[in-house]
């Protein structure tokens, strides 16, 4: 197996990696061609590295050799050979980088395989471990690597992928770079056609930079499309560049191609993909454009071009301008580079503008998918204006969850005298329809946004502003201002016959004894000029907190109890009025502590308050109970 044994050492693999390779060789895979792919993307990877150090003036060993990737089959051994003139690897970079130290991709990948039905070879590639994707076709792996340092010496790996390799100095005169020898497994002898090799490398690597070359013919065209007139490229060279960059199997939802030349010049080739890549949320390193410098790459994934809010546009940018011997450290603090940065975030938000305008569904289609991302954007102070005109919400006035409207299209319907934009908060369309807060609103036909995502309120409470208005949750709406506003025709229901002075001293003294019922639990207890259907509603003082803001607070632990709130009750509601009869009967009557109770607890239920439901449940049993027998004696039932 080996000419020279000098040093020789076993190592095994991590754990994990273990795992991995457990998979990948026991597993039947519709796509063990990816193998190519990966390899040769590490071989690309390895060539941009050195070009790298080379602009940075680092001294390099073979300086001379042309940057190409070489792919060469030996029939009679069984043996394909993938070799690259790239930077290569010491004895310890090996160990690191292949298998020893644990790479957070691993992990993320097997747990995305323990859930779902994905076909490795599908999504191995976005976890940045592709290489290991080589045993899928391999019985054994033989690397033969010499490092761009000086003076280090040419190593050699094997391993059968089952759980350890060798390494040791390879004891042989080689040049720069890494050739990489896969030993196919028995049953993989199409890999040993050239016609086979050349349709994978044409399928899945021919945006690659460097030429590649299959039994000494080259077999990709070497060019960058972002750099080509957009009039001559077509639309499938999109889509194929994009499923190249990203492993999406689909198109891109959307595809931003800009060459600005003034004051800075840069080309952009940007993609929103259909659907949100991070399928798990377990891949959160997985964003970034990849920056080029005049067709050098400098960095993949910078995650600097763009703000996190748009992490889900995939792309490269290429600058004319930048040094190409920058060093990726001080990128951030290099002028050019946040020019640029800022230029791509307005190319972005730009198109998404265009977009809403022009192709209103593509632009819903991408707020399903991408609008939970993109709602964090409420810290970019400088684009605030472009960026809340493209949140979409769900409001009291859509016909359904799935209808959306803009801030401007609330804006165009709001009432004569209306000064804000309101807003409920709850966990669906459901809960925030039945919310006792949306009565008003309902009775003036004042439309009302629905927020069901807990980040939603704290987007609007850092707006606080949209155009000429503010933004307010509907819970601290000022009452009275909305009470001089028009009903609305249609909500109008009988009104309730006025209570007579009488009855209405009596009312107030049952709210006194509702307030002794309920002691501390309530601040106090208010006649209300809100409430058209409901009993009673539980309100926040003036200046409190809104309830989904409690809440939030409760789940991260900053409050474990029940924010202190108002009880506002409804004199005309048939409950209260039956209320008032009993209680002027007797005061103390135990039914009035048990509805009082029960009323109270219900309101906490719905606000997502009550711990502990148990006391609840038996009340309402009891009174269950009791109406039965009113019941059946109404029905006179035997
Ligand atoms: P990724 O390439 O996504 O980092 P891989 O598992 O494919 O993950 O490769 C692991 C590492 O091994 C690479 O990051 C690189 O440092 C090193 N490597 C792999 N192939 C080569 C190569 N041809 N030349 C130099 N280094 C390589």
């Amino acid at each position: 197996m080996s000419e020279t044994k000098v040093e020789e050492t076993k190592l095994e693999f991590k754990a994990e990696v273990k795992q991995l390779l457990d998979i990948l060789v026991h597993s039947l895979y519709t796509h063990k061609e990816i193998f190519l792919r990966e390899l040769i993307s590490n071989a690309s990877d390895a060539m941009d590295k050195l070009k790298f150090e080379s602009n940075k003036g680092t001294e390099i060993a073979d300086s001379g050799l042309e940057l190409e990737i070489n792919i060469n089959i030996d029939k009679d051994k069984k043996i394909i050979k993938i070799s690259d003139t790239g930077i290569g690897m010491t004895h310890d970079e090996i160990i690191s980088n292949i298998g020893t130290i644990a790479k957070s991709g691993t992990s993320e990948f097997l747990k995305v395989m323990a859930q779902s039905k994905e076909d490795a070879s599908n999504i191995i590639g976005r976890f940045g471990i592709g290489f290991y994707s080589v045993f899928m076709v391999a019985k054994e792996v033989v690397i033969k690597t010499k490092s761009f340092k000086k003076n280090e010496p040419a190593m050699k790996w094997v391993s059968d992928g089952l759980g350890s390799y060798t390494i040791s100095e390879l004891g042989e005169e080689v040049k720069r770079g890494t050739t990489i020898e896969v030993h196919l497994k028995d049953d993989m002898d199409e890999f040993l056609e050239k016609y086979r090799l050349d349709s994978v490398v044409k399928k899945h690597s021919s945006f690659i930079t460097f030429p590649i070359k299959v039994e000494n013919e080259q077999v990709n065209t070497v060019s960058a499309l972002w750099r080509e007139p957009k009039s001559n490229i077509k639309p499938e060279q999109y889509t194929e560049f994009y499923k190249f960059l990203t492993y999406d199997q689909d198109e891109p939802l959307t595809t931003i191609h800009r060459s600005v030349d003034a004051p800075i010049q840069f080309t952009s080739l940007l993609f929103i993909p259909k659907r949100n890549m991070d399928m798990f949320g377990y891949n959160r390193e997985d964003f970034g454009l990849d920056l080029y410098v005049r067709r050098v790459l400098i960095q993949h994934q910078n995650k600097d071009l763009l703000p996190e809010y748009l992490s889900f546009v995939k792309g490269v940018v290429d600058s004319e301008d930048l040094p190409l011997n920058i060093s990726r450290e001080t990128l951030q603090e290099n002028v050019i580079f946040s020019k640029i940065s800022s230029s791509v975030t307005t190319q972005v938000l730009a198109h998404l503008t265009t977009m809403a305008e022009k192709e209103e569904d593509k632009f819903n289609a991408f707020w399903k998918e991408h609008g939970k991302t993109f709602k964090m954007g409420y810290m970019d102070y400088t684009n605030q204006e472009k960026f809340s005109k493209l949140l979409r919400f769900n409001t009291s006035q859509s016909k359904d969850i799935n209808e959306l409207f803009s801030l401007d299209q609330y804006i165009e319907r709001m009432k004569k005298d209306q000064k804000e934009i309101y807003y409920l908060a709850g966990s669906s369309r459901e809960a925030v329809t039945l919310d006792p807060h949306l009565e008003i609103f309902k009775s003036k036909g004042i439309e009302v946004l629905f927020l069901y995502d807990p980040m939603d309120e704290f987007v609007m409470e850092a707006l606080r502003k949209y155009k000429d208005f503010d933004i307010k949750s509907a819970e601290q709406a000022d009452i009275k201002k909305l009470g001089k506003l028009e009903d609305v025709e249609t909500e109008k229901k009988e009104k309730a016959e006025e209570l007579s002075k009488d009855d209405k001293k009596q009312f107030s003294s049952l709210m006194k004894r509702m307030k002794d019922i309920l002691g501390d639990r309530v601040m106090d207890v208010k006649e209300s000029d809100r409430l058209k259907g409901s009993p009673i509603v539980l309100v926040n003082p003036d200046d409190g907190m809104t309830s989904t803001m409690q809440k939030i607070m409760n789940i991260t632990g900053k409050m474990s109890t029940v924010p202190p709130k108002i009880m506002e009750v409804n004199k005309d509601h048939k409950l209260i009025r039956n209320l008032i009869k009993v209680f002027k009967q007797n005061d103390k009557d135990e039914y009035l502590t048990t509805v009082v109770e029960q009323l109270y607890e219900s309101s906490l239920l719905l606000e997502g308050f009550l711990y502990d439901p148990h006391k609840l449940v038996n009340r309402v049993n009891s009174l269950l109970e009791n109406s039965s027998e009113w019941y059946t004696d109404v029905k006179n039932l035997k």
